[in-house]
């Protein structure tokens, strides 16, 4: 039996049917129409925040969050899916690195305020909740508030994690998310833009049409980043189940860890986040060690990813980097497990007894 590293979520046909044919009936196809009303309604409040903006993809969702937020310059983090950095990059936002803490694998605070002290000419801070394990959001807040930096999350894995009672998109100046296929919530492509203020807010929903402002004159030139009906339907139908889906993901996640705790290394967790299980990330330094095991897991069927790699100061590397040693060494033994909603307690146990026969 072959095991896939992800699998996306399937909507339900009747329900999805339910919402297209009111698309139809209704004839408005996008344009912050009513299912797009309706899903941003119910994503405020099943993530427990305000002034939440959707968009076509989660690399969108960042360029726009820096537009308004007018990130002209970006410290960003190594450590991510290459979308952090290379949506900075067409953006022609000047972007360099600052190191990630070595257990955590998210941006280090103490790095980014040696790298901000060494050179304060940045507007803003990018910064990635790595596999949906939150940043040291206080200690980079104390870094941002004293260097006078606006802060965005690149919240893609991070979709339902909490700090603490308060959702983790309510920290920083804006954070942003994916609803990506493969993501743990979708809309087939889509994401989102959480803003702390509503002023901010109000500015990104019309740079994503456009630049048109709600009288229908012309502003500040914008893009086209809207989120359509039929995809809202999509989000619709998903969020039904959503809960269900992210305590199954939690569970095998739990198991997996338990499993190898004493086998691999395992990044920390934040100590007051709950789990959503979007990914399931392992660290091998040896790299024969590693390959065997990526090997033996093959043989089997069963896929995984050296994931995230390479480090994204050595891809871009015309780039400023303030040293970003953790990250070469993580980027080069971190491997991803097979983690989704259609996976079993058997699977996760089949790969981590794979995984111990092969290490012991
Ligand atoms: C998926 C992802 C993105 C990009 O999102 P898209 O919706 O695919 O554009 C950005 N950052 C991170 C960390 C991601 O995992």
């Amino acid at each position: 039996m072959m095991i896939p590293l992800n699998k996306p979520l399937t909507p339900d046909l009747q329900t999805l049917t339910k919402y297209i044919t009111q698309v139809n009936d209704k004839g408005w196809y996008t344009n912050f129409g009513p299912l797009h009303e309706l899903l941003t309604e119910r994503l405020e409040k099943y993530l427990g925040v305000k002034n939440l903006l959707l968009v076509s993809n989660g690399t969108l969702a960042i360029q726009v969050a820096c537009k308004a937020l007018n990130i002209k310059s970006a410290i960003t983090t190594p450590f991510s899916f290459v979308a952090t950095t290379s949506s900075l990059l067409w953006q022609g936002i000047e972007t360099a690195f600052s190191d990630i803490d070595a257990r955590s694998y998210n941006l280090c605070p103490i790095s980014l305020d040696k790298a901000l002290t060494e050179d304060n000419r940045y507007d803003g801070v990018v910064a990635t909740h790595v596999y949906g394990n939150p940043c040291d959001v206080q200690g980079i807040k104390k870094v941002a508030i004293k260097h006078n930096k606006k802060v965005i999350y690149d919240a893609a894995h991070a979709f339902g994690i909490k700090v603490g009672d308060k959702s983790v998109l309510d920290f920083g100046d804006a954070s942003t998310l994916s609803f990506h296929a493969t993501k743990v919530f979708h809309t087939v492509e889509g994401g989102a833009i959480v803003f702390k203020h509503k002023k901010d807010y109000e500015k990104a929903k019309q740079l994503i049409n456009f630049g048109i402002k709600s009288g229908g004159e012309l502003g500040e030139p914008g893009i086209n980043a809207k989120l359509n009906e039929y995809q809202c339907a999509v989000g619709l139908t998903l969020l039904d189940g959503i809960e269900q889906v992210i305590s199954h993901r939690e569970s095998l996640f739990n198991l997996y860890r338990n499993e190898l705790k004493n086998v691999v290394e395992l990044p920390q967790w934040h100590p007051e986040a709950n789990i959503n299980g979007a990914y399931m990330p392992i660290y091998i330094e040896d790299e024969t060690l590693q390959q065997r095991v990526i090997d033996a897991l093959a043989e089997e069927g069963i896929q995984s990813r050296r994931y995230f790699t390479p480090s994204l100061d050595l891809a871009y590397n015309k780039q400023k980097s303030y040293g970003c040693f953790n990250s070469h060494s993580i980027a080069g033994g971190v491997i991803c497990l097979p983690l989704h909603y259609h996976m079993n307690i058997e699977a996760v146990l089949k790969i981590t007894s794979l995984i111990k026969s092969n290490l012991s």
